[in-house]
């Protein structure tokens, strides 16, 4: 039986060192509101799942994609969805 994904769940502070490495700041912090649902909060309460090829980081409240970040030999190759900072 495959574990169920809540067992893998951790936050975004969880990984601020790799957030740190791609946008070059801690992020952990920084508010953003997912473009699905509206529901806005800093990164570090986002959900992560670290056990695929990459870190994806989900909303709480809808669980839709907010953040993929991928290591390549080339580096960190990221896609974002959600709004950063203040706009
Ligand atoms: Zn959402």
């Amino acid at each position: 039986m495959p574990r169920s994904n809540d067992d893998l769940t951790l936050d975004g502070n969880a990984v601020g060192g790799t957030l740190s490495e791609v946008f070059g700041e801690d992020l952990t912090g920084a508010e953003g509101t997912c473009p699905d649902c509206g529901t806005a909060g800093p990164v570090g309460t986002l959900r992560a799942y670290t056990n695929g090829p990459g870190i994806v980081l989900r909303c709480p409240a809808c669980d839709a994609v907010q953040l993929v970040i991928v290591r390549t030999p080339r580096g960190l190759r990221h896609t974002a969805r959600r709004r950063l900072g203040r706009s």
